[in-house]
């Protein structure tokens, strides 16, 4: 009775594990309509720039996105892409960015187009341009102890990009970063103190969306390594953040302003 008891139980508890991956495992119905992506790609080989936009490339590709893909940011000054492009998808890490091409892309950001990225393709593309940060809401300062095991905490469960999704934990580059105060941020990471032990129990977002004039900017600071994107909350985070970046042309400004500090 009780082995037959203990195997439906085991059976059960399968079945919802299977069912979960399933679900997840799922392309989520995210239908691009033809809207036109750029993604730029470039800067330090270790983070796998072109072997990132090419995996990007084909999940949008087969979502019905019309996807350009460039390896230099010379593409921002170009006004005829730019003012047709929906969503920038930028990994460019620690490369310099040209007056003119800086220009095209806060315009063309200003103007509507979305603009997405991860880890130091966004957040630590251009240290020398402040204006960039100011689009992007914060830059990449360090990452105390290279690799190591961290949490991602989910601090807003009713966000489009992060709702149903769990706390997750990995092995990964932890980023610190300096981050604008009033980004909306939909998760958060603590930091151990093990390696800079004044940093004990820092709270650092990990996950954030904002505005730049009519253009949604998504950043989330995981993806030192392509098995990053492996990891079923981050693939789905990826999808739902570079999706609702690319709407920013077709529905109406959101209400994103959200200061963390009260006068
Ligand atoms: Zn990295």
């Amino acid at each position: 009775m009780i082995n037959c008891l203990n195997k439906r139980i085991i059976l059960t508890v399968f079945l919802l594990f299977i069912t979960i991956q399933f679900s997840f495992s799922q392309d989520s119905n995210f239908d691009f309509k033809n809207k036109n992506v750029l993604i730029v790609y470039g800067g330090y080989p270790p983070h796998q720039p072109k072997k990132f936009a090419k995996k990007v490339e084909k999940w949008l590709v087969k979502n019905n996105a019309k996807v350009t893909l460039s390896g230099s940011t010379e593409i921002y000054a170009n006004d005829k892409i730019m003012s047709k492009t929906d969503l920038i998808i930028q990994s460019v890490t620690m490369l310099d960015i040209k007056r003119n091409e800086l220009k095209g892309l806060s315009n063309a950001i200003s103007n509507g187009t979305g603009l997405a990225g991860f880890h130091g393709g966004l957040g630590d593309s251009f240290r020398n341009s402040t204006e960039y940060q100011y689009i992007v809401g914060g830059q990449f300062v360090a990452h105390p102890g290279g690799h190591v095991f961290y949490d991602v905490n989910i601090i807003d469960k009713n966000d489009f990009i992060t709702k149903n999704i769990n706390d997750f934990n990995l092995k990964t580059e932890q980023y610190y970063m300096h981050v604008d105060p009033n980004n909306k941020v939909l998760a958060t990471t603590k930091f151990s103190g093990d390696n800079d032990y004044w940093i004990k129990n820092a709270i650092i977002p990990v996950i954030w969306k904002k505005q730049f004039g009519k253009g949604r900017v998504f950043y989330c600071s995981l993806g030192h390594s392509m098995d990053v994107f492996d990891i079923i909350e981050v693939k789905e985070i990826l999808k739902r953040g570079l999706y609702w970046a690319s709407e920013s042309k077709f529905n109406p400004e959101e209400e994103l302003l959200s200061p963390l500090y009260q006068n």
